[in-house]
C-alpha cells in the first residue's frame, strides 16, 4: 500500500484513544476548559454514567461565533502562544474538542459576556456542522451524547454505569480542590447530587473545601504547609501521622493548580512521613506546588498528568522539609479518629450488649468510683482540680472554693500551691494526669476535655525518639568483614553509591570502587549484624537513582532502633504514680511525633467535653 496522510477524523480518533480513555477523561477536558475560561460555577449533569450524557454549564467567558469552528478543530487553542515552556492553563493541546468530536455528539453553544447572540456548533462522529444562531445565556454551554457511538471496541472496556459515574465525580473532586473559589455541581439520574458551594481562596477556604470533599476527618485531622524554596512554593495540607490510609489514592497533588500523579512527589510524602508511619500505611494529602511555569513540563503525556520538574531535588527538598516541619510541630497531635470511633463504641450499648444491658451508674446504692477518682494517686487534691480554673488566684475565693472541694485539712497557703500547680497542669496539651486504669491507660484531663494515653504505645515512641536521637548524633559503628564483598553493578550505579559515600561511611557502610562496574563492600552497620551486603548495596544504588537519596540504609538502621524500644519500654502492666504519669505527658509533648507509635498508631485519645455531655444526652 502506498503511503497517505491520514483523514483528520481518523487522526482525531487516535489522538481521542489517547486522550478520552473514559468519560470521566471528557468530564475532565470539558471542566478544564471551563476554568480556563474564568468560570466561577461549572454545572455538569451526567446520564448513563457518563455514556449517554455529560453536559457541562459554565459562566466563563464564552466564544464568539465565528470562533466556534476552530474550537472544535485539531491543533486550535487560545491558550498558547510560540513558547510551549510558558503554560498557565490547564490546556494547551487544543485537542480535546475535536478528540471528543470524532467519537461522539458534541455540540458547543455559547455566549461571549461581552456578545449579544449566542450560536451553536454540532460535531458528529468527526463531521462539522454549520455554525447556527440560538438563545442562551452568558458562558458556555457543552454537551457530549452517546461516547463512543463511532468507535465500538472502546464501549466494550467501560465499567458499569455506576463506576462510571464514580469515576466522573471523582474527577470533579479532585479537579475542585484547587479552585475553591468556584462553585461545581454534579447532578444526573446516575448519581446523587454533588454541591460544592463557592469558598474563600485562603488557606481557610481550603480547609472547608477539603472538608467537602475529603471529609470532615481529614480536614480536623489535618496540618497546613505553607513553605517556600528558591521561588517554588508549597501549601496545603497533610494528614497527622494518626490519621492515615492503607492506599495512597487519598494523595491529592497539584502543580499550577493541575492534579498530578509523579513519583518523586510520592517518593517525598513517603520519606517525609517514614518515621511517622509503618511502610504500609499513607498519609492523606491535599498539597499545591506553584512554581514558574518554565520550571516544570506538563506536556509529557497526552492527558497531562504527568510532570517533569527542571529540579527534582529542591522539589523534593521543599516537600521533605515542610512536611517534616508540619509533623514535628504537630508534636502529640493524636487523631481525633480514634475518638470519633469511641464516641460510637459508647453510643450504642444495648446493641453490644444485647438485651441485657442496664445504665449502672445511677441505679442505685452501689454507684461505682468515677474513673476519676485515682486510686493510685497519693496527691488528692489533683483530683479535685477541674473546677478550679474558675477561681481567681489572688482572691480568698481559693479557699473558699478548697473547703467546699472538701480539702479544707490541708493549710491555705499549701491549698493554693496545690490549686496553682494543678492549673497548670490543666493548661498543657495533654493535660494533668488523674489515674490509670487497667495498669496500661493513663487518664488525664485538660481544660476542656478528657484524655486517655495507652502508655506503652506512648513509652514506645519516647524512647524510639531518644534512641534515634542517640544513634545519628554520631557516627555508627561498623564491622569489617574479612574478606571484603566484591559485587558487580552498572558503572551509572557505582558513581551514585560513590556520591553518597560520606553519608553511608556514617551510618556504618564503607564501600570503595573496585575497577570498572564493581564495588567493594568492606564494612557494614554493627547494628545490622550479618546483612546480606550486596542485595542491601543494590537496593541502596536504585533508591539513589529514583530518589536521589540513600534513605534506605537509615529506615533500616530506624527499623532497628524502633525493635529496641519496643522491648526497651514501659510494658503495660506497670504500675505508675501521678508524678510519673505527668512526667511521661510532660514528655509526649516535648517530643516530635509522639502523638503515634511507631507503629503508626495513636499514642493517645482525646474526648472533648461536648462529646462527653452529647453522651450523656446534656447536649
Ligand atoms: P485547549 O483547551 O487545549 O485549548 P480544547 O480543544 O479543549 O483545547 O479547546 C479549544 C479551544 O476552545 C480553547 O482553546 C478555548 O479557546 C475554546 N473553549 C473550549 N471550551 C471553552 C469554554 N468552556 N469556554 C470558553 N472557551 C472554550
Ligand atoms: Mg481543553
Amino acid at each position: 500500500m502506498a503511503i497517505r496522510q491520514l483523514s483528520d477524523n481518523i487522526i482525531n480518533q487516535i489522538a481521542a484513544g489517547e486522550v478520552i480513555e473514559r468519560p470521566a477523561s471528557v468530564v475532565k477536558e470539558l471542566v478544564e476548559n471551563a476554568l480556563d475560561a474564568g468560570a466561577r460555577r461549572v454545572e455538569l449533569a451526567t446520564a448513563g454514567g457518563g455514556l449517554t450524557l455529560i453536559r457541562v454549564v459554565d459562566d466563563g467567558s464564552g466564544i464568539l461565533p465565528d470562533q466556534l469552528p476552530l474550537a472544535v478543530s485539531r491543533h486550535c487553542t487560545s491558550k498558547l502562544s510560540d513558547n510551549i515552556h510558558d503554560i498557565r492553563s490547564l490546556g494547551f493541546r487544543g485537542e480535546a474538542l475535536p478528540s471528543i468530536g470524532s467519537v461522539a455528539r458534541l455540540s458547543m453553544r455559547s455566549r461571549p459576556r461581552e456578545a449579544d447572540n449566542a450560536a451553536e456548533i454540532v460535531v458528529q462522529g468527526g463531521k462539522i456542522s454549520p455554525v447556527r444562531p440560538v438563545a442562551a445565556n452568558h458562558g458556555t454551554m457543552v454537551e457530549v451524547r452517546d461516547l463512543f457511538f463511532s468507535t465500538p471496541a472502546r464501549l466494550k472496556f467501560m465499567k458499569s454505569e455506576r463506576a462510571e459515574a464514580s469515576a466522573i465525580t471523582d474527577v470533579v473532586k479532585r479537579i475542585s480542590l484547587a479552585f475553591p473559589a468556584v462553585r461545581f455541581t454534579v447532578s444526573g439520574s446516575d448519581r446523587s447530587t454533588l454541591d460544592l458551594p463557592a469558598v474563600s481562596e485562603d488557606g481557610d477556604g481550603l480547609l472547608r473545601r477539603i472538608a467537602q470533599v475529603l471529609g470532615k476527618e481529614f480536614s480536623d485531622n489535618a496540618l497546613p504547609i505553607d513553605a517556600e524554596r528558591e521561588g517554588v512554593r508549597l501549601t496545603g495540607y497533610v494528614s497527622i501521622p494518626a490519621y492515615s490510609r492503607g492506599n495512597a489514592l487519598h494523595q491529592f497533588i497539584y502543580v499550577n493548580g493541575r492534579p498530578i500523579r509523579d513519583k518523586l512527589v510520592a517518593g517525598a510524602i513517603r520519606a517525609a512521613y517514614m518515621d511517622a508511619l509503618p511502610r504500609d500505611r499513607h498519609a492523606v494529602t491535599a498539597l499545591f506546588l506553584q512554581l514558574d511555569p518554565e520550571l516544570v513540563d506538563v506536556n509529557v503525556h497526552p492527558a497531562k498528568a504527568d510532570v517533569r520538574f527542571r529540579d527534582p531535588g529542591l522539589v523534593r527538598g521543599l516537600l521533605v522539609g515542610a512536611i517534616r516541619q508540619a509533623l514535628g510541630t504537630s508534636g502529640t497531635r493524636s487523631s481525633t479518629a480514634g475518638s470519633a470511633a469511641m464516641l460510637e463504641a459508647f453510643r450504642t450499648p444495648e446493641r453490644q450488649a444485647g438485651s441485657g444491658y442496664q445504665p449502672r451508674f445511677y441505679s442505685g446504692e452501689a454507684r461505682p468510683s468515677t474513673p476519676w477518682s485515682a486510686a493510685s494517686s497519693p496527691s488528692r487534691p489533683l483530683e479535685y482540680a477541674a473546677p478550679v480554673g474558675e477561681v481567681h488566684p489572688s482572691g480568698g475565693l481559693a479557699e473558699a472554693a478548697a473547703d467546699f472541694l472538701g480539702i479544707t485539712s490541708l493549710p491555705g497557703a499549701d491549698a493554693r500551691a496545690a490549686i496553682q500547680e494543678a492549673k497548670e497542669e490543666l493548661q498543657h496539651p495533654l493535660g494533668a494526669a488523674k489515674a490509670q486504669v487497667h495498669e496500661n491507660y493513663i487518664i488525664a484531663q485538660t481544660d476542656d476535655s478528657l484524655v486517655i494515653v495507652d502508655q506503652h504505645a506512648a513509652h514506645e515512641r519516647l524512647v524510639y525518639e531518644a534512641l534515634k536521637e542517640a544513634i545519628h548524633s554520631r557516627p555508627l559503628p561498623s564491622q569489617g568483614l574479612l574478606i571484603p564483598e566484591i559485587v558487580d553493578l552498572p558503572e551509572d550505579d557505582v558513581d551514585r553509591l560513590i556520591s553518597q559515600g560520606d553519608f553511608l561511611a556514617r551510618l556504618g557502610l564503607h564501600l570503595e570502587r573496585f575497577g570498572p562496574g564493581a564495588i567493594a563492600v568492606r564494612e557494614t552497620p554493627a547494628m545490622l549484624g550479618q546483612v546480606d551486603a550486596s542485595a542491601l548495596v543494590k537496593d541502596l544504588a536504585d533508591e539513589i537513582a529514583e530518589a536521589d537519596t540513600a534513605n534506605l540504609l537509615r529506615e533500616r538502621i530506624d527499623h532497628i532502633a524502633a525493635t529496641m524500644a519496643c522491648h526497651g519500654s514501659v510494658r503495660s502492666g506497670r504500675r505508675l504514680r501521678v508524678e510519673e504519669m505527668n512526667a511521661l505527658l510532660r514528655q509526649m509533648e516535648a517530643t516530635p511525633g509522639s502523638g503515634t507509635c511507631n507503629h503508626g498508631r495513636p499514642t493517645y485519645i482525646e474526648l472533648k467535653l461536648p462529646d462527653i455531655e452529647r453522651l450523656f444526652g446534656r447536649r
